[in-house]
């Protein structure tokens, strides 16, 4: 019989911290349940990490085990360089962030500014290295009227044995300085489920979004028109769907369970 997860969907939509890593580490079965998802239909690792470019995660899934194409993975640093060229076209940008950021960003065919006052966009991303000085020329860029762009929100990422800060804390500075974002691109924002469903070339009732954070990756979903299934390997528990009011489609205990008949319904 036909197993009623996996024969829903021709397109899945699936997210990489919490679901198939924790840090560097493969979470148990994920690998096998990705090549499951795979003969069903479309995979596209929908992803916030906006550290690195298309190809950083593709080379670095598929040194933890995961055979993963470059085109199959779709994070915010690429959203948000294929967001500002539709919008604006070909800019002049200043960035909090990392390599992988900045190349997405020039691969679209944006400069970065010789100096913070001539920067059209401010895009800020998670920085590993930001310091005073970082938020310095960042606070220039703004009072220069540069449109505030972030790649994510996400406050904190799960790594083994705890969680770590993410891009939120980025953003959650220049706010501290009186700015909040203009746009945000990645997860939960339409915008990143918008650019995934033109990269699947799919209707949004053909795909189910996989995601271990009921804020993000399910009510981005839910609130894009997708199902949505909920695996229990990352941030959100079970008691945080009651807790949240943030229900999704499915949930199960980790994706090799999502792809064997062990995914539990919780609405229609
Ligand atoms: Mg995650």
């Amino acid at each position: 019989m036909a197993d009623p997860f996996l024969s829903s969907y021709g397109a899945f939509l699936v997210d990489i911290d919490g679901v198939l890593v924790r840090g560097a580490e493969p979470i148990p079965g994920a690998a096998e349940a990705v090549a499951a998802l795979a003969a069903e239909g479309r995979v596209l690792l929908l992803s916030n990490n906006s550290t690195r470019s298309r190809a950083q995660h593709a080379a670095r899934l598929s040194s933890l085990g995961f055979p993963i194409a470059a085109d199959q993975v779709l994070p915010s640093s690429y959203a948000t360089a294929a967001y500002l060229l539709d919008e604006q076209g070909p800019l002049t940008a200043w960035m909090i962030g990392e390599q992988g950021l900045r190349d997405e960003l020039e691969a679209a065919g944006h400069s970065i500014a010789s100096s913070p006052d001539r920067a059209e966009a401010l895009v800020v991303g998670m920085d590993r290295a930001i310091d005073y000085g970082a938020l310095t020329a960042a606070l220039v860029a703004l009072e220069r009227g540069a449109r505030f762009v972030a790649t994510n929100e996400d406050g904190t990422f799960p790594v083994p044995g705890g969680v770590l800060p993410g891009g939120g804390a980025m953003v959650g500075a220049l706010r501290g300085m009186g700015f909040a974002p203009d746009v945000v691109i990645g997860k939960p924002s339409p915008i990143a489920y918008r650019i995934a469903l033109r990269e699947l070339g799919a209707e949004a009732n053909d795909v189910v979004m996989i995601g271990d954070r009921l804020e993000t990756d399910i009510a981005g979903g839910i609130a894009t028109g997708l199902d949505t299934a909920l695996v229990l390997t990352g941030i959100s528990t079970f008691a945080d769907v009651d807790r949240s009011g943030i229900r999704p489609t499915w949930v199960a205990d980790d994706l090799a369970a999502l792809t064997r008949g062990g995914a539990r319904r919780l609405r229609s």
